[in-house]
């Protein structure tokens, strides 16, 4: 089995002047899933573009590495050949390139053997209920959300990186393809010994996909870390108690706390 070790230490970020990461700490090694949760706003998605090298942050202070190296050092797609993958909470459309040519030339660029690469492709495919005729469409173009979201993990799948960043992948999935999804990924971890940091609002994800850690980052620092009964009590309670107001014009937020099944009239102490 794999032994990879990501760390990140002490991180700080910021964008267009504005700090937004304030010294993230935290360590995902193979086969490991850390679930990062937080209300909208808190860096969840800065954490994930400063560690994949999206231009347009700017690191102010701190360390990562993937298994010694320095990955801030490194272009985004060294970061990539390094071993870290980046599913993105809205993955990019690339008119004119086909998953297939992604594959060949990432597979290509790695020096790895293109022979079975169709069928992984199709193999992944099956395994999550993505229709075998997206395979030959431009990338993520005139895909809907959860096809997108598909797209990726079955990228995932094809290109068995050592660390996957995981940005809302459960956004846009209906019930069906989100158990598939999760199960996926929670089956790469004792395959290939995937680390996983699955960055999500809902504990909807962590049903299958079997969290070892849950922190949750509130402007910018990660504040709380327990177990998976962190997700939980997250999803009853919202994020009050660090001091955050999820509400918006006196609306609650579509954001954690809401559960449209919820009994109104349960009494919350019960
Ligand atoms: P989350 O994913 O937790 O909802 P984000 O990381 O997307 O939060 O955003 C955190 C803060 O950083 C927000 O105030 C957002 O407006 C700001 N931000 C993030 N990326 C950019 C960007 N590229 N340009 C300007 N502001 C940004
Ligand atoms: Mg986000």
């Amino acid at each position: 089995m794999a032994s990879h070790e990501l760390v990140i230490e002490g991180l700080r970020a910021e964008v267009e002047g504005r700090e937004i990461l304030r010294g993230v700490d935290l360590v995902v090694r193979s086969g490991e899933v850390h679930a990062v949760m937080g209300p909208n706003g808190s860096g969840k998605s800065t954490l994930s573009h400063v560690l994949m090298g999206r231009p347009g942050y700017r690191v102010t202070g701190g360390a990562v590495t993937l298994d010694g190296t320095d990955l801030l050092a490194l272009e985004p797609w060294e970061r990539a050949q390094a071993g870290l993958f980046l599913a993105m909470q809205y993955p990019v459309e690339v008119p004119g390139v086909s998953l297939e040519d992604l594959f060949a030339e990432s597979f290509r660029a790695a020096g790895r053997d293109l022979a079975d690469v169709r069928d992984r492709m199709v193999a992944e495919a099956e395994r999550i209920g993505f229709d075998e005729r997206f395979l030959a469409r431009q990338l993520n173009v005139d895909l809907s959300g959860g096809e997108q979201k598909r797209n990726e993990t079955l990228q995932l799948g094809v290109l068995r990186p050592a660390i996957a960043i995981l940005d809302e992948l459960d956004s846009g999935l209906d019930v069906d393809a989100l158990r598939r999804v999760s199960r996926r990924v929670e089956e790469a971890t004792t395959e290939w010994g995937l680390g996983v940091l699955a960055i999500t609002h809902y504990s909807r994800l962590l049903h299958e996909l079997k969290s070892d850690q849950v922190h949750i980052l509130v402007q910018g620092r990660i504040r709380e870390s327990g177990g998976p009964e962190l997700a939980q009590a997250l999803e009853a309670e919202g994020y009050a108690r660090f001091g955050v107001d999820e509400s918006v014009d006196g609306e609650p937020a579509a954001g954690v706390a809401a559960d449209p099944f919820a009994d109104p009239f349960a009494d919350p102490l019960a």
